[in-house]
């Protein structure tokens, strides 16, 4: 039976509290369906790690949570690809794709977020090669606003704007994924690599996945995080020195909570995310933005940000660095260009950091930055939606899907400008 509370849940990270009147919990896939097609503003809550109202329905709204449906995880190891449910996180489908011998090609930096909550945003983890999580999706199940139960494969015209979507199409049931035979992970951190004399493509391209990380004190990256397949043949580092043991990214955080380093050879999903899946990766103090731009503006970009570091380091926990290979999903941060992406883990004072993300948009405008769909971005409407030149196709499939509006909240509202 579909239970409703009045509980006004928060996001994970506590700096939204949703306004949504109910929190509705649908125990069948039919229910489901009777409660969206009742529905008047309706969005999905997944694993809530957004840190901005991108699922707040508003205060009229149902926010709805898919964690009384079956969790359903289907491997087909013959066809290597796995169908799972709307609800489900990374750390269980990475956990049940590797016992069959499977893997996915990349993880974000934790895998406690929900599969479909990610792809909705564009979520991504690092490498040059990798696209965001969303490109190893396949087919998408979609409950619309009318209760209808539709599936939309990678052969409809319409797939560019079903995967990201930010929750604006219906409510996804569930997503089949495409998978590749397991891979090893030997993870290296190297320490202080100045800006300075950077390489970039030359670091981001060294291995799988690389990630830098600074805290903007200096004009150093700290921290590059190597992640290197096992069997691509010895890996080349001279820019820095290793670790001489494991560490956090996040300057006196423990390193226990962090996936194992030094080159210990281990399954792709104990390595590809920064963070174990047995630990809360932090306690939630931390407010997080992005942005991606074209990667061959990488290294003025982060010059443009060292020249404000003075403003952005009081109020900064971490910063990190990564690559996403470009890809075809309309709404995504990376559409059409290879990005670099930007990111950002302030402290948790939203008035104190509120003015510094301005300043880092506007140190970034000159280079077309698309902020991530679920960090804490500035940059209004109308100046978003000229970076995304398939908008105006989204806002039609929107229109088709979902007629009654029903998906659409203020934040989706701002975007499509209506
Ligand atoms: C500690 C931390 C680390 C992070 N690391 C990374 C990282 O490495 N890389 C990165 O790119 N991002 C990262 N993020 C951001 C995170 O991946 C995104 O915010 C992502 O959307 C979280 O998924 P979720 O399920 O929690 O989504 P939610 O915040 O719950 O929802 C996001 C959107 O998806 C929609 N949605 C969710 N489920 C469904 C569904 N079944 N059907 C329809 N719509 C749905 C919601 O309505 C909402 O619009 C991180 C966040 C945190 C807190």
């Amino acid at each position: 039976m579909t239970t409703t509370t009045a509980a006004a849940p928060t996001n994970w990270a506590g700096n939204v509290v949703f306004s949504a009147a109910e929190l509705a919990r649908p125990a069948s896939l039919g229910e489901l369906r009777e409660t969206v097609a009742g529905a008047g503003p309706v969005r999905v809550l997944g694993s809530g790690h957004s840190f901005n109202t991108i699922a707040d329905p508003g205060p009229d709204g149902v926010l709805l949570s898919l964690d009384a449906l079956p969790a359903e995880v289907e491997v087909d190891t013959a066809a290597r690809t796995v169908r799972v449910g709307g609800g489900v996180r990374y750390a269980r489908l990475a956990r049940e794709v590797h016992a069959r011998g499977l893997a996915l090609p990349n993880m974000a930096s934790l895998p406690h977020i929900s599969v479909a909550g990610s792809v909705a945003t564009g979520t991504h983890g690092s490498g040059a090669a990798n696209g965001p999580l969303a490109s190893a999706v396949r087919e998408v199940d979609l409950v619309t606003s009318d209760g209808s139960l539709i599936r939309i494969g990678r052969d409809d015209a319409r797939f560019g704007g079903v995967v990201t979507s930010l929750g604006a199409l219906g409510v996804v049931t569930s997503l089949t994924l495409d998978l590749e035979p397991a891979f090893g992970i030997e993870q290296r951190v190297f320490t202080e690599l100045p800006l300075e004399g950077l390489d970039f493509t030359a670091v981001a391209e060294c291995a799988y996945s690389v990630s830098l990380f600074t805290s903007w004190r200096r004009p150093v990256f700290e921290q590059v995080w190597v992640k290197h397949r096992t069997g691509d043949g010895p890996l080349d580092f001279g820019w820095a020195p290793a670790a001489d043991g494991p560490v956090h990214p996040v300057p006196g955080m423990p390193a226990a909570n962090c996936t194992e380093q030094l080159g210990v050879p281990g399954p792709w999903h104990e390595r590809l995310p920064h963070f174990r899946a047995e630990f809360t990766p932090s306690s939630g103090d931390e407010i997080q933005s992005e942005y991606l731009l074209p990667r061959s503006r990488a290294l003025e970009a982060l010059h443009a940000l060292a020249a404000i570091r003075e403003a952005v380091a009081p109020v900064l926990q971490i910063s990190e660095v990564r690559t996403v290979a470009g890809d075809e999903q309309w709404l995504s941060p990376s559409y059409g260009r290879d990005s670099v992406a930007l990111h950002f883990t302030w402290v948790d004072d939203t008035a104190a950091v509120l003015p510094v993300i301005a300043r880092v948009e506007e140190a970034l405008a000159p280079f077309d930055p698309r902020p991530h769909w679920g960090k804490v971005f500035t940059v209004p409407g109308p100046v978003l939606r000229e970076r995304y030149e398939r908008h105006a196709d989204f806002a039609a499939l929107a229109d088709e899907l979902d007629p009654r509006r029903a998906f659409r909240n203020a934040f989706v509202r701002d975007f499509l400008g209506d």
